[in-house]
């Protein structure tokens, strides 16, 4: 039996929350919409090297929501594979992909080279993709203008439209014979630090969204409050104080409340590092694209004076040595890696110091331990006591909230003929579908992994 010629198929984000990828199949045309890998436990992260259930010569097209590596990290492999298509998203997403793409090859080489290590006697490992792939990847970019409809093909057109989340992110509308289907990507918040709030869209028959967060509220506290209160504290002790963070966007985000509370003269002086490469190289996007966001260039450049931002490792070594106090920005944001770890090899059983933990912690990772109260840390295979004051900010999310999905439903006032819950857990996309059928009438369905549905 072959393939219906109108069909959705969910290759990723199906009752979990990476590897985004939905293969719509409209006619003879063939379109992915999103392109992640799978990120998390080891058994999650096995089924990247599973081939896809696909043929890459039936994907004509490729349209991105937004950055993120669990949204655009398959690329390099899909290309490497044989796609020879275009890749369609914000002038911002594709810009931010490039800088997550090539970190990601990166990142695949040097894994790939140390689990041969660990296994000598085995066939030496080979990467998903390398930076090299990356690059490729990159070359089938296609930039796309926010809020104008686009002619994919003589019956297919698309639009995207501003979401908040993180800069250029975008949610995906496509009308194809008379229907519309309406893709979220990640979803932001009503009320974002350095983004505007998300348009809302106004009719879908086939719509697909997030429920990451759809059996939570988050809370009502002032972050900017919370990093207030955490410098204030650090600087009574005199120690140094650690904002592990995301490159996108967490880091920024941190920059811009550091820089106001300094401007406002809320908190005193204190020399302020961001040591993280890719933040920096964000941060720069941030002054390229000044339409998608909510601060002014001359306050992007004023803020930005005010750190010392590091990029070479030689640097970085030296701002770890250094005994002044200061405030540091650097990843990873789970302390899973990177130049974070030095810092708290310096700083963690240091008393009058503390580490400001910026986002979510992820189960089995370092920051989720010291979450929880660990009284040791183990890092580069040494324990090390944990004396600095450890602060948990839980109020920082770029996702939407349970009030926020259904804030952005607010406009559609026909129900979807087919709603499909997506990219969540499964007690939060169960209570979504609660949520959706006694507020609003909604039936809703949530699909399997790899699961095609006829439309
Ligand atoms: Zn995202």
């Amino acid at each position: 039996m072959g393939k219906s010629q109108f069909s959705i198929q969910f290759l990723g984000a199906a009752k979990t929350v990476t590897g985004s990828k939905f293969f719509l199949k409209l006619g003879t045309v063939g379109i992915l919409v999103d392109c992640g890998i799978f990120q998390g436990y080891r058994e999650i992260k096995e089924k990247n090297e599973d081939p896809l259930p696909i043929k890459i010569e039936e994907i004509d097209y490729v349209l991105l929501t937004h950055g993120h590596l669990d949204h655009v990290g398959y690329l390099p492999k899909l290309v490497k594979d044989g796609f020879r298509g275009k890749i369609y998203a914000s002038s911002p997403t594709l810009d931010l992909a490039a800088i997550i793409l090539m970190d990601s090859g990166k990142i695949q080489e040097e894994e790939a080279l140390r689990n041969s290590r660990f296994h000598p006697h085995d066939e030496p490992e080979i990467p998903i993709y390398t930076a090299e792939d990356a690059r490729e990847a990159i070359r089938h970019f296609q930039r796309v203008e926010e809020g104008d409809w686009i002619k994919l093909s003589s019956e297919i057109s698309v639009r995207f439209q501003y979401i908040g989340h993180i800069l250029g992110a975008c949610f995906i509308e496509i009308e194809y014979q008379g229907k519309r289907m309406v893709f979220s990507g990640d979803i932001g918040r009503q009320k974002e630090i350095l983004l505007k709030s998300y348009k809302k869209p106004e009719k879908a028959d086939l719509l697909l969204i997030e429920s990451t967060y759809g059996n939570r509220v988050h809370p009502d506290e002032s972050g900017k409050e919370a990093l207030k209160h955490a410098v204030l504290e650090n600087a009574k002790r005199g120690g140094t104080l650690i904002l592990p963070c995301f490159a996108v966007e967490r880091a920024q985000t941190m920059m811009f409340l550091l820089w106001e509370l300094l401007n406002k003269k809320q908190i005193p002086p204190i020399k302020m590092v961001l040591d993280s490469p890719m933040a920096a190289e964000v941060l720069e996007l941030f002054s390229r694209f000044p339409s998608w966001h909510k601060i002014s260039v001359e306050d992007l450049h004023a803020l930005s004076s005010q750190f010392t931002i590091i990029k070479k490792f030689k640097e970085s070594l030296h701002s770890v040595e250094s005994d002044e106090p200061k405030i540091i920005i650097a990843g990873s944001g789970m302390l899973s890696g990177g130049r974070v770890l030095r810092y708290l090899q310096k700083y963690i059983s240091d008393p009058d110091s503390t580490v400001a933990l910026t986002g979510f912690q992820a189960v089995g990772t370092k920051g989720r331990r010291l979450a929880e109260g660990a009284s040791t840390l183990r890092i580069y295979g040494k324990d090390y006591p944990v004396r600095a004051r450890i602060v948990n900010f839980e109020m920082f999310s770029a996702h939407a909230d349970q009030n926020d999905l259904l804030d952005w439903l607010s406009d559609i006032h026909v129900a979807p003929e087919k709603l499909m819950l997506i990219h969540g857990e499964e007690e939060a996309t169960l209570e979504l579908q609660e949520i959706l059928k006694q507020k609003k009438a909604w039936d809703s369905y949530i699909p399997e992994p790899d699961e095609i549905v006829e439309l």
